[in-house]
């Protein structure tokens, strides 16, 4: 299993925001529209933005250790989350630490044989960069057929399972595929009606990729400031 990285200049699973001409398009719509409701005449700033889970201050969540394996991942991600190299963790149902393993910043190799016993556990790691999943996080779970990924970084925490079970490699790469665009129209959106500031285009195409993929394969996706 690797949890490795691609490009710097898009997040861990490869996708860009691109929805640039989609955004231009929605600003200037949202923006028509307020003026004529008249609650922004006589402000030049078009869109007023809102409070988002990047920025500093944003509530934290309280984490869920419902299950012998959430509350022991809970504890190691309280360990390693401001860490600069990654260390993942596989976790027995009954909170057992089956391999644990520090690597690189951008990455934790285990071995075949490390990975034995590790089926149907829950598998945790930091990401010191504080991004969601990478593409191959998801397929090392569907490989394993984890029961739960997480990935938790300085200030957020990033949890996938299936609870309906994992896809096959194949719907997992046509979901993979077809999830890109959604993910920038549903960021442009965010941007034009002033839920999210531009300048987190780049991270939140991420998490809204995940989203759409989780949406159309069943899977159960979830963030939280922690
Ligand atoms: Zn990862």
């Amino acid at each position: 299993m690797t949890m490795a990285r691609r490009g710097s200049c898009a997040c861990r699973s490869g996708i860009r925001y691109i929805a640039v001409d989609v955004l231009v398009g929605s600003a200037r719509t949202v923006n028509r529209r307020r003026l004529r409701s008249g609650r922004t005449r006589g402000h030049r700033s078009m869109v007023s933005v809102a409070f988002s889970i990047y920025d500093i201050g944003y509530p934290r969540g309280i984490p869920d250790r419902s299950s012998p394996s959430r509350d022991a991942a809970v504890s190691l991600e309280d360990q390693i989350r401001a860490d600069s190299l990654e260390t993942g963790a596989f976790f027995a149902r009954n909170g057992r630490l089956v391999v644990r393993k520090t690597g690189a910043p951008d990455r934790v190799t285990f071995t075949a044989s490390e990975l034995a016993g590790t089926d149907g556990t829950l598998f945790t790691h930091n990401h010191p960069d504080d991004e969601t999943f990478s593409q191959q996080d998801i397929v090392s779970a569907i490989e394993s057929q984890l029961l739960e990924l997480r990935a938790v970084g300085p200030t957020l925490r990033h949890m996938m399972s299936a609870p309906g079970g994992w896809p096959s490699k194949t719907a997992f790469s046509r979901a993979f595929q077809n999830s890109v665009n959604p993910a920038n129209s549903a960021t442009a959106q965010m941007i034009s009606s002033g839920q999210l500031d531009r300048q987190y285009a780049r991270r939140e195409v991420c998490h809204q990729f995940w989203c759409e993929v989780a949406r159309r394969l069943s899977l159960r996706y979830s963030r939280e400031k922690s």
